[in-house]
């Protein structure tokens, strides 16, 4: 932990092992040693975060970004093979008059930029909507609970 005096970081004692500042003092909410000026009890607010991330365990389908995720995986193959056959058609592409270098220039170049590319976009999309999701149910459990809200909004101050 930092002490409050010398600004060392120092193992997590009652006294600071640099400069023998105070550290810490038994907690008037939850009996145990806490560090002296914390914004609140460590434990309630330990407490309140396990709660909101049960909340949001609970209250959030994750399995639904992964499902999108894989389920994007065919999505963005089709899409590549498409673009790669639109190139060929558009260029009259004629395979078997190509050299190798040219093969992998018209279509396998196309196909990994485009697959990476709507990999990419579907990868955003899901983390997006994930952390609106959060953000949602996260806003749900502080009006449920507004005494765990009141320990995390002084725990950020
Ligand atoms: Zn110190
Ligand atoms: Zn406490």
């Amino acid at each position: 932990m930092l002490c409050p005096k010398c600004k060392e970081n120092v193992p997590r004692n009652n006294f600071c092992g640099n400069c023998g500042e105070k550290l810490l003092e038994k907690c008037s909410e939850c009996g145990k040693m806490e560090p002296i000026g914390r914004k609140v009890c460590e434990t309630k607010l330990e407490k309140a975060k396990q709660k909101l991330g049960k909340h949001l365990k609970n209250n959030i389908r994750y399995w639904i970004f992964y499902l999108g995720l894989f389920g994007g995986l065919p999505a963005t193959a089709l899409t590549a093979i498409g673009f790669s056959r639109f190139i060929t058609t558009l260029f009259k592409i004629n395979f078997n008059a190509m050299p190798d270098y040219q093969i992998i220039f018209c279509i396998v170049t196309p196909i990994s930029i485009a697959a990476v590319l709507v990999f990419l976009l579907l990868v955003l999309l899901g983390y997006k909507k994930q952390k609106q999701a959060e953000q949602k149910a996260t806003q749900e459990f502080l009006q449920k609970h507004p005494d765990y809200a009141e320990i995390l909004r002084k725990a950020k101050e």
